[in-house]
């Protein structure tokens, strides 16, 4: 039986699109060839890139607005490097609310003033903070949606009249936001949407062209935008299981159907953790993602205990990231109700062990 899978990334995936996928790999499109085999530029892959750069933006609601929507490689973190070299010329403001925030700072440093505008890293990012100010005259403000490591999630778009910038990786197509107020969006696949190896950015028309310095060709979003997602060979499998998945949340009723199981799903495990006497979350309860869950022991000592018990009930992918430690859940699309169930279930189970 299949386990119940709680990985943080690369991560769930959905039973289907895995079946479509491995088929593809023997014999795709019934033409007698492995999809990885066939030339990027040949008719069956371009017509699943244009598929899926058009799903995302149709599934976003960006379709006909003004966007333009790439699958690149290198992952979210060479984003955080390529989103100041194309847009930063002065000054950047971020939001440090997590480990890959203060990555994608780190990068950004290097190219221009940087203003971190609030940071809650005195707390092991445990909240999001709130009331800071954006400088009006930035080139861009830049956040991440949702802290993957720390559990955390931001609720609200900030409000500001510069540029809006973020980090989507671990949220995106979970739940609805008005995505007409950004103008540039990133994302890893790994986490919602595919397997590893594809990045997908969203880039607004008109943001680009103002920045003085050189940009390499391979880091400059018009040279990717201009040949279509195609200057260099794309990352084909990644992009053709992304395309599954997008296909497949479509299916059910894209994101606002999407959203409400996640809700379900984050309702239903956070009760537990905050009724269960055994358990504490570790973010604070307004900022707590719906798409990682992070929670600990009350009392360590029953560590080893616990661990054998979820591990035997099937579940994989349970241990917190090695910076928070305890626990953490990943709920992401794919992720079925039944499998909370199961965590739910083994807490119970813990606490009746425990406490008799
Ligand atoms: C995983 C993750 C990253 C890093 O992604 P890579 O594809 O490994 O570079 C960046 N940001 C967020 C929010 C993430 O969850």
């Amino acid at each position: 039986m299949k386990k119940h899978n709680f990985s943080a990334g690369p991560c769930i995936l959905p039973e289907e699109v895995l079946k479509k996928a491995s088929e593809a790999i023997i014999n795709f499109n019934n033409d007698d060839l492995s999809l990885i085999e066939i030339s990027h530029r040949s008719k069956p892959f371009v017509s699943v890139i244009e598929k899926a750069r058009s799903l995302a933006l149709e599934l976003l609601g960006l379709e006909n607005k003004g966007y333009t929507a790439l699958f690149l490689q290198g992952g979210a973190s060479l984003e955080f490097l390529m989103v100041a070299y194309n847009l930063l010329n002065k000054k950047a403001a971020y939001l440090n609310t997590g480990t890959w925030s203060d990555k994608a700072i780190k990068e950004a440093k290097a190219f221009g003033e940087m203003v971190e505008v609030a940071s809650s890293k005195d707390k092991g990012y445990s909240y999001i903070p709130k009331g800071y100010i954006i400088p009006d005259d930035a080139d861009y403000f830049h956040f991440t949606s949702n802290n993957t490591v720390a559990g955390s999630q931001i609720k609200e778009i900030p409000d500001t009249k510069v540029p809006l910038v973020c980090d989507m990786s671990s949220d995106i197509f979970s739940r609805q936001l008005d995505f007409e107020k950004f103008d540039l969006i990133y994302a890893g696949a790994q986490k919602n949407m595919g397997p590893a190896g594809a990045t997908l950015v969203i880039i607004k028309d008109g943001i680009l062209g103002k920045v003085e310095r050189h940009i390499p060709s391979m880091l400059n979003y018009q040279v990717h935008i201009d040949k279509d997602s195609m200057f260099n060979t794309p990352s084909v499998f990644a992009i053709y299981v992304s395309m599954l998945t997008l296909q497949w949340l479509k299916d059910l009723g894209g994101i606002s159907f999407i959203e409400k199981v996640n809700l379900k799903k984050a309702a239903f495990l956070y009760d537990e953790i905050d009724r269960n006497p055994l358990f504490k979350g570790i973010v604070a309860k307004e900022d707590r993602s719906t798409m990682n869950a992070t929670f600990a022991l009350v009392d360590e000592s029953h560590k080893e205990m616990f661990d054998t018990m979820w591990k035997e009930a099937n579940i994989n992918g349970l241990n917190g990231h090695r910076s928070v430690g305890g626990y953490r859940a990943s709920m992401y699309n794919a992720l079925p109700l039944y499998s909370v169930q199961a965590l739910v279930d083994v807490m119970q189970q813990f606490e009746n062990k425990i406490t008799k």
